[in-house]
């Protein structure tokens, strides 16, 4: 299963998200036919999602308040409870690749690298590095611009003001079941548009916006101070080892989320979530006008929507 983020997508985004999917959907199912481990399954999906540009995520991203690109990625096994974690990397294409490799070389003495120290990691494994400006995209810069004269206008609280539903939530996301009933997750984020440098949300962090164990995957994306605040992906694999449906689990715990968190403007916290058993029931849910999103069952075509 696949998503690419739950905001309120213009209608003249829907075809080049749709595009994006299926490209992802079709990287997850030849590598699941080749009998890859979810673990690599998932990684190279999301890396797909990636490269594409229209997510917030790899050459798709939001810009911060200075105009820089930082990304986070998390990758976690379910199998074996290992995970890896990048976060504001500025120099990294495909965070997703690194926290993959931080999960399987690193024997668990470090799971999660922030910025310069995920790089020189990265570099040291053979990633090439390349320049800040060069993962800039110009749509991106063009929002920028535009929410730079909306922030000036509410200067006295844009700092902590989460994105508006409007605002581009394009986190990408997957959640896979491999041939030996293994699960595992990854997510990857270009963060929320105009935050302060040097923000980390849910994403790259285990149980938040990223989780897998020995009963079920989830991937989540939203607003992440909300998200990682309780926990999302981890509560609802829980609720799922106590014997509730995937689609039970996701939309109590959205709902959940959304009654106990509110945002700095007083509305709901809102997200979206991917959440995989082992048994292979997937579901999703999300509290958003949109989720782009789809899924491959072997046997099958794959499914998609935004
Ligand atoms: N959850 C991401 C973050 O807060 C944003 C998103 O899902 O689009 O960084």
């Amino acid at each position: 299963m696949v998503h690419g983020g739950a905001w309120d997508i213009p209608t003249n985004a829907l075809p080049d998200h749709r595009a994006g999917l299926a490209l992802a959907l079709r990287t997850g199912a030849r590598l699941l036919q080749a009998g890859a481990p979810a673990t690599t399954v998932v990684a190279e999906t999301v890396t797909t999602l990636e490269a594409h540009g229209a997510f917030d995520a790899g050459r798709g991203a939001v810009l911060t308040r200075r105009q820089t690109v930082e990304l986070d990625a998390g990758v976690m096994c379910g199998a074996t409870l290992r995970y890896g974690g990048v976060a504001c990397t500025q120099h990294l294409v495909h965070p997703a690749r690194v926290a993959h490799h931080l999960l399987q070389h690193s024997d668990g003495q470090v799971r999660l690298l922030v910025g310069a120290g995920a790089e020189r990691y990265a570099e040291a494994a053979g990633f090439a590095l390349v320049e800040a400006a060069s993962l800039i995209h110009p749509r991106e810069r063009q929002r920028f611009q535009a929410l730079q004269a909306h922030a000036f206008y509410h200067s006295s609280f844009s700092f902590l003001a989460p994105p508006a539903p409007s605002h581009p939530q394009g986190t990408v996301g997957c959640v896979a079941r491999d041939c030996l009933g293994h699960v595992a997750a990854a997510t990857s984020t270009g963060g929320t548009p105009f935050r302060p440098s040097g923000r980390v949300g849910d994403s790259p962090l285990a149980g938040a916006g990223v989780y897998a164990d020995g009963h079920a995957a989830a991937s989540a994306t939203g607003w992440g101070e909300a998200i990682l605040t309780v926990q999302l992906t981890s509560r609802a694999a829980d609720e799922v080892r106590r014997g509730l449906a995937p689609e039970q689990a996701a939309c109590s715990q959205l709902r959940q989320m959304a009654e106990r968190v509110r945002n700095p403007h007083g509305t709901s916290a809102t997200g979206g979530l991917l959440l995989l058993s082992r048994e292979g029931h997937g579901s999703w849910a999300y509290t958003t006008p949109r989720m782009a999103r789809g899924h491959w069952v072997e046997g099958h075509d794959p499914w998609l929507t935004v």
